[in-house]
């Protein structure tokens, strides 16, 4: 894993696989909101993904002017428009860790915290009528491993004791028998299913519902400026930050790093502590067994090393893409358990192994209960993105140590979206000093970024 760490983080590069989700550019997609890139702003944002957009949303909400937000590629190109669309915290699987390594306190705060992510997400995309297909619904894990099936069980009694009568800690716990009923999984394909828990989540476009915050943003005169990488930062002598770009320099107090796991090729120091890891997607049609309505729930299906996840667009005649089944992750079945996914930014292209395994998944895990393939053929398409890793599995939120004006909002495990919209308003509270007393009540401290954990050592991801 070393090595892997060690390869140099690139700029998001050229020409990346097309996401499903992107399959229609949004309008604003090459939005250059100015012909020329103005030579100073108050705020340069860099990255337009959820993290971006949420950033500066908070910030222009809360009275802030003179943003200009920088994207490499077209808007929201990034792992938000190419992720799986789940808002699905499984926090229990991470909940005994993080008791362990920092109390039972923060380990609370951790999992209120990502619960409450989901449901302002989708609380946001319905009170600005966002269209971005958000489904707040049940999600189920349905889990293969005996091991797995023991830890994962204790781990939600745990959380259910240490958290009673919260909402994030509501799961219900379901027999084999119960996820052959309910479930249409265990009978035919992979009979192997040791049990399964159940809870809250949705699925949604994070592109679309990201393009539409960043169109609120623009009310709010946000300058967009897409196909603009900031290619360096250097530190100004009286205050505040350069950001070299290939169209020229512009000058800002504050610079805010929304760049998730490229975050490196821009400041070093992150080398080897935001890891990019390559992630892939499929999108395929629904088996004919499959119920007409559609699924009931989101899924994840958790084996020994991995899990894979799935949502399914709500079945409607007529609609493109409606009832699609959108599954990702497959990381383990790659080749040597995925290692050469790790460190790489390549999303211009997808490892065969690991889309053959996604493909092949839908029939295994749904067995008789998929049925004959749809008329038109399984597959539509298979994509990657990239996101970024770090050596404690928590994302680094605050000012850079050391670097008055650099901000940074990264790291998000390949769980943005149920991190990113929060850690977005604690990083907007910290840049504007607005209730940031406030900010302990719910944010994590260990969230924060500090010297300590700017130097620990990655070895690969956690809670798997
Ligand atoms: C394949 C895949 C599937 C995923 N599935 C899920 C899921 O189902 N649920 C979930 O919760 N999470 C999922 N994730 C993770 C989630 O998508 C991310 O954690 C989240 O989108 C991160 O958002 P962000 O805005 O921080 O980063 P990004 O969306 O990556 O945005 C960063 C932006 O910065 C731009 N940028 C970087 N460097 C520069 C530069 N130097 N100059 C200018 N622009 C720059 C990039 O082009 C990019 O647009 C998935 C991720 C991937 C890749």
């Amino acid at each position: 894993m070393d090595q892997r760490a060690a390869i140099p983080v690139t700029l998001p590069r050229g020409n990346p696989t097309q996401s499903y989700w992107q399959l229609e550019p949004d309008e604003i997609a090459d939005l250059q909101s100015t012909t020329s890139l103005p030579e100073k702003a108050d705020t340069v944002i860099i990255g337009s993904g959820i993290t971006g957009a949420a950033v500066a949303f908070n910030l222009l909400s809360n009275g802030a002017r003179d943003i200009v937000m920088l994207e490499a590629r077209l808007a929201c190109s990034g792992a938000t428009g190419r992720n799986g669309g789940h808002t699905k915290a499984a926090s229990y699987r991470s909940f005994l860790d993080h008791e362990r390594e920092y109390g039972t306190a923060t380990a609370v705060k951790i999992a209120r915290l990502e619960h409450a992510n989901i449901r302002a997400v989708h609380a946001f995309a319905k009170e600005h009528g966002i269209q971005c297909d958000s489904n707040p619904c049940g999600t189920v894990d349905i889990v293969y491993d005996a091991a797995q099936w023991e830890a994962d069980q204790r781990a939600v009694q745990a959380m259910q004791a240490a958290m009673p009568d919260d909402d994030a800690a509501k799961y219900t716990i379901h027999s084999a028998a119960e996820v052959r009923e309910k479930f249409f999984c265990g009978r035919g394909g992979d009979e192997g299913v040791c049990g399964a828990i159940s809870y809250e989540a949705g699925s949604i476009s994070a592109y679309k519902f990201t393009v539409g915050v960043l169109k609120l943003c623009l009310d709010k005169k946000l300058n967009l400026q897409t196909n603009t990488p900031a290619l360096r930062l250097e530190k100004l002598a009286g205050g505040g930050w350069k950001v070299e770009t290939p169209r020229g320099p512009i000058r800002a107090q504050k610079v805010i790093l929304a760049t998730n796991g490229y975050t490196a090729h821009l400041w070093k120091r992150f080398q080897g502590v935001i890891v990019p890891l390559r992630g892939h997607v499929t999108a395929q049609r629904p088996g004919q067994g499959l119920p007409a309505g559609g699924l009931p729930t989101t899924y994840s299906f958790v084996y020994a090393g991995g899990y894979d996840y799935l949502i399914q667009r709500r079945p409607g005649r007529g609609a493109p893409g409606a009832g699609d089944v959108v599954i990702g992750g497959a990381l383990v079945r790659g080749a040597a358990e995925g290692a050469s996914e790790f460190g790489t930014t390549d999303d211009t292209e997808f490892d065969d192994i690991i889309v053959r395994a996604l493909y092949n998944s839908l029939p295994r895990y749904f067995g008789d209960r998929w049925g004959a393939d749809h008329a038109d053929g399984r597959v539509r398409r298979a994509w990657t993105g990239i996101m970024g890793y770090s050596p404690d599995g928590l994302p680094f939120v605050g000012e850079v140590p050391g670097e008055k004006g650099l901000w940074v909002a990264a790291s998000f495990q390949g769980h943005g979206m149920v991190l990113c919209w929060m850690c977005a308003r604690a990083l907007a509270a910290l840049v504007q000093r607005r209730g940031v007393d406030a900010l302990s009540d719910w944010f994590p401290d260990v969230y924060k970024i500090t010297e300590q954990r700017l130097g620990l050592t990655f070895k690969g991801r956690l809670h798997v």
